[in-house]
């Protein structure tokens, strides 16, 4: 049986809870999935739902389903390093972040939820708006007013309800909290099914590179949901006796919004909010990533590290990923511009993984 168990202080909840945090203002993660085992895969289940033994909701997932997961992983040259991307960019709604609604809404079905609201600067908003008119379920989602027009439209046009919000984008949190009162929050960085759907990454990843871990693994970090759902993935990986070690986490953050890196380079264990500067990397411009400290024991755990890279760097990551036919929106291009800062860290003949988030038709701006 399932459960979510505050991080802070181990508080079991029910699954069909609708509290978002802890009364201590912890976050949840689930527990009570199946180990993982390499005999419960179905090879004939569609995208990530290969490996719907292992997800919630998983009794649902034929409703939800628009073809997530099973991305491909392409090996590429960047600056003469053999890299693979994992192209999440080609998810149904453009981002990795299906992977983590589609399980979640699989899961809000098993839970009988009609409504939900939700709190984005894009693509999440995007991929629930998508999964909601997929399953019949009312989606509320508070923006930024500021986000960009491509995305604003691309939420609108699968029929969910759009709030804009003036101001940065903890107010649109915050307004996302306040509605959480009475309507359920499916919040993309709070809420545990979606964790638990990208752990997902991690399997494909392994398996498409012949049940071998990466030596390296890049991501751009935000709220940094992604690194934490795969590193969990990898974990239970190597639990299951499938892979002998973890791949290094590397986090990269745009310079201009950095509380990550902030409190990595200070050897904090928690982070702190700090005032964010612009980036292009929108999709990652979190002041105050809510698992904080999940990030950072990660990234220590995983002898990985925080890396940041400057707006001209993000443009240079952006051109030099399309000059090898793959275009991504600035925010999936900073791991690009990680790449050749890491050429002392990376040794010839290394697996690298990359994963190339969102699609670059997101950012354009008219
Ligand atoms: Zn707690």
């Amino acid at each position: 049986m399932i459960q979510l168990r505050c991080s802070t202080c181990q508080q079991l909840y029910p699954a069909d809870t609708r509290a978002f945090r802890c009364n201590c203002g912890g976050t949840f993660e689930l527990v009570g999935l199946p180990a993982f085992d390499r005999r419960a895969i179905d090879p004939a289940g569609p995208g990530l739902w290969r490996y719907r033994q292992f997800l919630p909701g998983n009794r649902h997932w034929a409703e939800v389903t628009l073809g997530e997961g099973w991305t491909p992983l392409v090996l590429t040259d960047l600056l003469g390093q053999a890299v693979h991307c994992k192209m999440e960019f080609l998810s149904p709604t453009g981002s990795f972040k299906d992977r983590g609604t589609a399980v979640t809404v699989a899961m809000l079905k098993e839970l009988g939820i009609d409504a939900v609201v939700e709190d984005s600067s894009g693509n999440a908003a995007a991929s629930l708006a998508a999964y909601g008119a997929r399953a019949g379920i009312r989606v509320r989602l508070y923006v930024p007013a500021h986000a960009s027009p491509a995305k604003l439209r691309q939420i609108a046009v699968y029929g969910a309800e759009l709030v804009p919000v003036d101001g940065p984008r903890s107010q649109a949190a915050l307004a996302a909290w306040q509605a959480a009162a009475t309507t359920y929050y499916a919040s993309h960085y709070f809420n545990p099914f979606n964790l638990a759907g990208l752990r997902t990454l991690a399997f494909e990843i392994v398996e498409q590179l012949g049940w071998r871990s990466p030596d390296h693994l890049i991501l751009p970090v935000g709220h940094g949901t992604l690194l934490l759902g795969a590193y969990q993935g990898f974990v239970e990986l190597r639990q299951a006796g499938v892979i002998e070690h973890l791949p290094r986490f590397f986090a990269v953050q745009a310079l201009a919004c950095a509380p990550v890196f902030a409190a990595w380079s200070r050897a904090l264990d928690q982070v702190a909010e700090i005032t964010p500067g612009t980036t292009v990397a929108e999709g990652i411009a979190i002041a105050a990533p809510v698992r904080g400290a999940a990030l950072l024991a990660v990234l220590r755990a995983s002898g990985g590290m925080v890396v940041t890279v400057d707006e001209d760097e993000i443009r240079w990551g952006q051109a030099a990923l399309a000059r090898q036919g793959l275009y991504v929106e600035p925010t999936s291009a900073v791991v690009a511009a990680a790449v050749r800062k890491l050429d002392r860290v990376i040794a010839p003949g290394d697996l690298t993984v990359v994963v190339l988030t969102g699609s670059g038709l997101k950012s354009e701006r008219v």
